[in-house]
């Protein structure tokens, strides 16, 4: 039986506290989430009905710091996905050192049936009812699946609606025109792209000869794509909810991006016109296919033991969160894949979200340059702690990451001592 994702990071912790001998009481603390809220979600919708949603924020851990994590709309959204999330955020902020701890909301809700007026409804009932939890020093929302700059841009408006003026620091990931940071749309495309860049050097490989495929064409996978492109690597194959693409000597991704940004909402890949030689593939094909490095940017889980034996990759970088269960993540050790862990290769998203709040407490914007190199500096940074321990400790990357992110995480509690 495929286990559940929240299943997976619980036991993923679970080993690593059992590995570097972690303190059973901060063990327990790391495995339950600080607060959970569950909200309804009335909203009237376009034809005079109301329909009522569900929503959630967990914080898992404020012991480095205010709460942070973003914010999806999704139909299989549920508690033990938003509680799995914000494990993953509190060592995912540790990894980077960030100053915070971790955070996830959802709404559980199909995007694409609803209009972008129903949207905004949920989007400012669900800022109004997690209000009592969140705040500039308490816990700082950002886009996730399905939501973007124009989602915390309404949040940023209820929330301000709430407090009698403007509240910039509430969110991150806003529109650049409402406080947001330049590069913070392309930035977990942009840490995708360097992570992988770094793995491809220490293994002695040259970009312009590795062959790639991208799970999920949304804001990781395809400016994970075009980044990647741009360095010369060849994307043979991507995917979105609706079909794959492939091409052995590489997709025209520039005439693809033009086909995706032609609309507000992105037109679906399998209405695309194919270019020669280009073909469709299925999503089993795509995770399974010939390729160097497979970059998964979608959902989690989507390697588990049923599959995680047909992979063919030699490396996987994790652009979604959760792609690799637990059990696949033990067969891929053994098949020698190196996988570069979500809580390193995705944290360029949270990384310039920090700096977006920064700009925001100072009201005082960096250009885009600023913005780049300071993260450039970070993810290599992170990437090398991660690189070092895993060699030093002969363990995977992922079981690197985690010790440097628990080891954080408990160094934080046992320095604050336990209220009361
Ligand atoms: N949702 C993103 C993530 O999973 C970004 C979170 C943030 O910027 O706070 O890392």
């Amino acid at each position: 039986m495929i286990q559940s994702f929240y299943n997976s990071v619980l036991e993923q912790i679970d080993d690593t506290a059992e590995r570097i001998s972690l303190d059973s009481g901060i063990h327990k603390m790391i495995r339950k989430p600080e607060r959970e809220l569950t909200v309804t979600i009335p909203i009237e919708k376009d034809n005079g009905e109301i329909e009522v949603f569900t929503g959630y924020r967990v914080q898992h851990s404020s012991a480095r710091g205010p709460c942070k994590g973003g914010i999806r709309y999704h139909p299989d959204t549920n508690i033990d996905e938003v509680k799995a999330l914000a494990t993953l955020m509190s060592l995912k902020c540790a990894v980077s050192n960030l100053p915070y701890g971790g955070a996830k909301g959802g709404v559980t809700c199909s995007p694409s049936k609803l209009s972008k007026k129903e949207l905004q409804r949920i989007t400012k009932r669900y800022a109004a009812m997690i209000l009592p939890i969140i705040g500039p020093r308490a816990d700082i929302p950002a886009p996730d699946i399905n939501t973007n700059a124009e989602t915390m841009g309404w949040i940023m408006d209820a929330v301000s609606m709430y407090k009698g003026s403007t509240v910039l620091d509430i969110v991150t990931g806003k529109p650049l025109e409402l406080g947001g940071s330049l590069g913070r749309r392309e930035a977990t495309g942009r840490g995708v792209m360097i992570n992988t860049i770094e793995i491809l050097k220490k293994l002695n490989i040259n970009p312009k000869k590795t062959s790639i495929a991208i799970q999920g064409f949304g804001n990781v996978g395809s400016i994970a794509a075009e980044l990647l492109e741009d360095i010369g690597c060849k994307i043979c194959a991507i995917s979105d909810v609706s079909t794959g693409l492939y091409n052995s000597n590489g997709l025209d991704i520039p005439n693809i991006l033009l086909y995706i940004n032609s609309e507000s909402r992105p037109p679906l890949l399998k209405e695309y016109n194919l270019k020669k030689d280009d073909e469709f593939i299925s999503n089993k094909e795509l995770l399974e296919g010939d390729v160097d490095v497979l970059i998964p940017s979608a959902l989690e889980n989507q390697i588990h033991i049923e599959n995680a034996d047909n992979i063919k990759a030699k490396i996987i970088v994790e652009g979604a969160n959760g792609p690799v269960s637990k059990k696949a993540d033990e067969i891929l050790a053994e098949k020698e894949v190196k996988i570069i862990p979500d809580i390193l290769a995705n944290s360029g998203g949270v990384v310039v979200s920090y700096f977006e709040w920064v700009q925001s407490i100072q009201s005082f914007f960096w250009d885009i340059n600023e913005v780049n190199e300071n993260l450039k500096k970070i993810m290599l940074k992170s990437f090398a702690e991660v690189w070092y321990i895993s060699k030093k400790e002969r363990i995977t990357l992922r079981e690197a990451a985690y010790r440097l992110a628990i080891k954080k995480i408990a160094c934080a509690v046992q320095l604050r001592g336990i209220f009361p």
